[in-house]
């Protein structure tokens, strides 16, 4: 049979608050099988329609995470909220489970120490990300995306000024005088996400720019 198979990863969210319902919602947008779960029966209620399966159940309940199967899932994100030792104490059953990609929400540094050595893959602080991202909204013109990569390292959405505009890739040099790399350049709906050299910059295109924080401040002021 040459019928190809498209392979869908299968999403487990627990606690369905803000943060998760969020995370929900997007995954299950996006095609994904995503199983919904939070111990309060109307969150999980108002889940149903944005999730291909949803469960009332208790996050450290070990028997209920086994019977609805959890170890079987790629992703489980741990999005319970102020309920720290909750959230202790799920990661680590998911863990122990064997679950591959534990995801959870930190709520504060010591939270997120506890989760890292009981081996949770991935801690996320969402309002510290969006904290940093807005910061950077506000204090300058040009930035119209970031994301952290690391303490060191980020990617910038930059819109182009009159100083770069009609220039190539070439003539601006970013790497070389910078050492910051263009990765993408955004026109209107298109996007062009192998620029040759060549390519010209128009006045308004946004610059997707990935490098060092320090060289990325440089090239937002001075070259742009
Ligand atoms: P947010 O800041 O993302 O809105 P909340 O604290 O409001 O976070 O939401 C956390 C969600 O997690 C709530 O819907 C709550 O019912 C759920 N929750 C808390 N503890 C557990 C648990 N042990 N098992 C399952 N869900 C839980």
């Amino acid at each position: 049979m040459g019928e190809k198979k498209m392979i869908k990863k299968q999403f487990a969210v627990i606690g369905l608050g803000r943060f998760g319902s969020s995370v929900c919602k997007e995954l299950y947008k996006l095609g994904h099988q995503v199983l919904a779960i939070d111990s309060k029966e109307e969150k999980v209620n108002d889940m149903t329609r944005h999730s291909t399966h949803s469960a009332i159940a208790n996050g450290t309940d070990e028997k209920a995470l086994q019977s609805l199967g959890i170890r079987n899932f790629d992703y489980v994100i741990v999005a319970i909220g102020d309920d720290i030792q909750s959230s202790i104490l799920c990661t680590l059953l998911l863990k122990e489970f064997g679950v591959a990609n534990v995801w959870v929400k930190a709520q504060n540094y010591y939270h997120e120490r506890v989760l890292e050595k009981i081996g949770a893959d991935r801690i996320v602080h969402p309002e510290q990300d969006m904290g940093i991202r807005i910061a950077q909204h506000l204090t300058s013109e040009k930035i119209v995306d970031y994301i952290e990569l690391s303490a060191d390292y980020s990617i910038v959405e930059l819109i182009a000024t009159d100083k770069v505009a009609n220039k190539s890739l070439i003539d601006l040099d970013v790497r070389a005088k910078y050492g910051c790399t263009i990765l993408g350049i955004k026109r209107g709906e298109d996007i062009n996400i192998a620029p040759t050299p060549t390519d010209q910059i128009e006045k308004g295109d946004i610059l997707i720019v990935i490098g060092h924080k320090n060289d990325l401040k440089r090239f937002e002021d001075e070259g742009m």
